[in-house]
């Protein structure tokens, strides 16, 4: 886009220059005048068209801006005078053009095939692509420089221009839009964002990209977040799903990090109470085990101080007895003492959804199911999976927040340089649910950390970390690391739990800092690598830490948009955080606030109120509301990632077919219609997830 006056753009207009249909140049509005008497109009005053039919020339000559401004405009604003001037504009060509047509038709002069009157709906037709492509130009001008006017020209060198005073008429587009896309609840159709321009683009909703997306958005940058699968579907939805500072990291000695990742938790905890709950945590120590009780007891009293002012309770010492009171089934055979200290647990998918939400609210663009393969200087290149389709974006800033993909976009964008992450591979195994709250967290005599955390609908017990290369998808764990978990729960718990306890397994990828040392050892803090491209710059996440997602997306964007004053999301609770806290209600801890909206659903159609099937606690309403408020799209969307549940989803055919059924008369999209087809997908995904783990004989 090249700044020009429009002296200038008369000039080359009348030289005929041929330039691309949609390319605008901004003029300079002190230079300008009124936009209908500029002297690139009175180029296109001068203008007529010609159109030949049956070896006879016919000619009409288009009407003038000036003779259609009409004067009961003149009392109006001058934005709104040219918007509608602009509208009248194209009115009367079209007219024009339909006339000369039934003109032709009358003089009975022979019409070629393609008909003159096809040709002026074409002509009309052109005009109203024309005039939305102007729109959305417009709009995205106005958000930068509030330009007066755009000079663009047509095919044929004509000039046309268009005053940014169409403000009130881009923003009617964008209410359509915004209509539209709210029916979606979600995801934008990546076919109306082709071709536009946006202040940011991130490329991957995980946690990391869809709390920086918020973060954004919330402060009014034109943002767009892309994921090529769902919202959550890597890592973000596969961690050990603690909201926590990280009692190990003190071991070495990455004390911002974990002060940083203990405010955060408290802010979590008073912000959205329904997706990050207080967990009592009961550190053992066996005389045949690793840790040691006065190191550990050093460290939690360390751990206090650095969370500063917390709701939650000091970690203080407990014998052995008071230990296996605390935690049912620890094994106190060589239990020597423990320690209970506090930190926090969440629904890591959730948590996404909600920074996807609350992106998506502040204005953001959120496409799902649309993969980043490529850029350029005309734009970063998209594949649409659902309908296949390619589509531009434009914008100087994208943030690389594929996880442990991040090389691969990388490469992608043709950035030379060395590989920036190093992927570990961490596995979790999904037992039935606990009776009591508190989870058990515990040295195995190789020095690793053991966590066993009861949730309402399971138990997590995880986790290896051991370094992998990340195979072409994420798989889930292979059958060593059951074997290993399964050994460690042996050395923990009495009785310990046996292969068949097994519910569900699943595997998610670190992306950590290449570099020598153990994994165990690595900052887990996120770092961000700024590399040009033929668009702007690249920013390439690599490292970060679930809890940390939004101190993190703010240092983010105030380093990419420097301002200044607090981020607005250190105080704007996520979606679902606001309202009365219902603990007793099942419903308010999978919805929080918005369980509001799950009511209004189960008005809507009373036979929402029944579960969707017998064997988890979802309500049809539940499913709808997945499908109309949280944005999942596909059929593995909604029953992987919105209707959450620690032991994965019901895979009994008849329960399903009452899902499925549901799916389709709720869909936005238009996905996953054959039954058979939504099923094997879903299944794949669940079976990829469960990794070797019915490999080893687990129904
Ligand atoms: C086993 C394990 C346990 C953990 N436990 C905890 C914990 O208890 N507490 C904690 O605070 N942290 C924990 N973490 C860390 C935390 O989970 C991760 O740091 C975080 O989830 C990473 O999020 P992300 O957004 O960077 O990556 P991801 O969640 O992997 O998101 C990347 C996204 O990019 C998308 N993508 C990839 N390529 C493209 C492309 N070309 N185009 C479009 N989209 C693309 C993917 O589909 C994916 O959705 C754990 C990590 C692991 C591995």
């Amino acid at each position: 886009m090249h700044e020009v006056r429009p002296e200038h753009t008369a000039h080359t207009a009348q030289a005929g220059t041929a330039q691309r249909i949609g390319e605008s140049v901004v003029g300079d509005p002190l230079q300008c005048g009124e936009v209908h008497s500029g002297p690139a109009e009175q180029v296109r005053r001068g203008r007529e068209l010609g159109h030949r039919v049956g070896g006879r020339q016919v000619e009409h000559t288009t009407t003038s801006r000036a003779q259609v401004l009409p004067h009961h405009l003149d009392h109006l604003p001058l934005r709104r005078r040219r918007a509608e001037v602009l509208y009248e504009q194209q009115r009367v060509e079209r007219a024009e053009a339909r006339r000369s047509a039934r003109r032709l038709e009358a003089d009975d002069l022979p019409v070629p095939a393609d008909g003159l009157t096809d040709r002026a709906e074409a002509a009309s037709a052109a005009a109203e692509r024309e005039h939305t492509i102007l729109l959305a130009q417009v709009e995205q001008l106005q958000r930068r420089v509030e330009p007066r006017f755009v000079v663009r020209r047509r095919h044929d060198g004509s000039v046309a221009v268009a005053s940014c005073a169409v403000r009130a008429a881009a923003k009617k587009v964008e209410r359509t839009r915004r209509r539209r896309h709210d029916r979606s609840g979600l995801r934008s159709d990546p076919r109306e964002l082709d071709r536009t321009n946006h202040d940011l683009v991130v490329v991957g909703a995980g946690i990391q990209g869809a709390a920086i997306a918020r973060e954004a958005a919330e402060r009014g940058i034109a943002v767009v977040l892309i994921d090529s699968r769902d919202v959550a579907a890597g890592t973000s939805s596969r961690s050990s799903r603690l909201v926590h500072g990280g009692l190990r990291y003190l071991k070495h000695g990455h004390y911002g990090l974990v002060r940083e990742a203990l405010h955060e938790r408290e802010r979590l905890l008073r912000s959205c109470p329904h997706l990050v709950r207080p967990l009592p945590m009961v550190m053992p120590f066996f005389r045949d085990g690793g840790g040691s009780p006065l190191a550990m007891r050093l460290g939690t009293w360390l751990y206090g101080r650095l969370a500063g002012r917390s709701t939650l309770p000091r970690a203080r010492r407990l014998s052995a007895h008071d230990a296996a009171a605390a935690f049912p089934g620890l094994r106190t055979e060589g239990l020597r003492e423990a320690i209970l200290f506090f930190d926090a647990a969440t629904q890591d998918a959730r948590l996404t959804v909600a920074n996807a939400l609350a992106a998506k609210k502040a204005g953001a663009h959120v496409l799902t199911h649309c993969a980043v393969v490529g850029g350029g200087g005309d734009g970063l290149y998209l594949v649409d999976n659902l309908t296949g389709s390619t589509v531009v974006l434009r914008a100087h800033h994208v943030v690389n927040a594929t996880g442990p993909r991040a090389d691969d976009l990388r490469r992608a964008m043709r950035v030379a340089g060395e590989p920036l992450v190093h992927t570990t591979r961490g596995s979790h195994l999904v037992l039935p649910p606990r009776s009591g709250e508190t989870a058990l967290a515990a040295f195995l005599p190789d020095g690793r950390i053991q966590f066993v955390i009861p949730h309402r609908d399971g138990t997590l017990c995880g986790t290896t970390d051991v370094d992998d290369e990340l195979p072409g998808d994420e798989t889930g764990p292979p059958a060593a690391d059951v074997d290993y978990l399964l050994e460690a729960l042996r050395f923990l718990m009495a009785p310990a739990p046996q292969r068949e306890d097994v519910r569900f397994a699943y595997a998610g990828w670190r992306s950590l800092p290449t570099g020598a040392g153990p994994s165990g050892a690595k900052n887990r803090e996120a770092f961000v690598v700024a590399e040009g491209i033929p668009l702007g710059t690249l920013h390439t996440i690599v490292g970060g830490k679930l809890t940390t997602h939004r101190s993190f997306a703010e240092r983010v964007i105030a380093a990419i948009f420097p301002t200044d004053g607090p981020s607005p999301t250190r105080m704007r609770p996520l979606p679902g955080g606001e309202g009365p806290r219902e603990v007793t209600d099942e419903l308010w801890w999978r919805h929080g606030g918005r369980v509001s909206l799950v009511r209004d659903l189960c008005d809507e159609d009373t036979t929402w109120r029944e579960r969707l099937c017998p064997h988890r606690p979802f309500l049809a309403a539940e499913l709808v509301h997945a499908l109309r408020h949280d944005g999942a799209v596909t059929f593995a969307d909604s029953m992987l990632r919105r209707l959450v549940h620690s032991q994965g989803p019901c895979l009994e055919k008849s329960c399903l077919r009452n899902a499925h059924t549901l799916f389709l008369r709720e869909r936005r999209w238009t996905v996953d219609f054959d039954f058979d087809a939504a099923i094997a997908a879903l299944r794949q995904e669940v079976a990829v997830m469960r990794g070797e783990v019915d490999a080893v004989g687990v129904s």
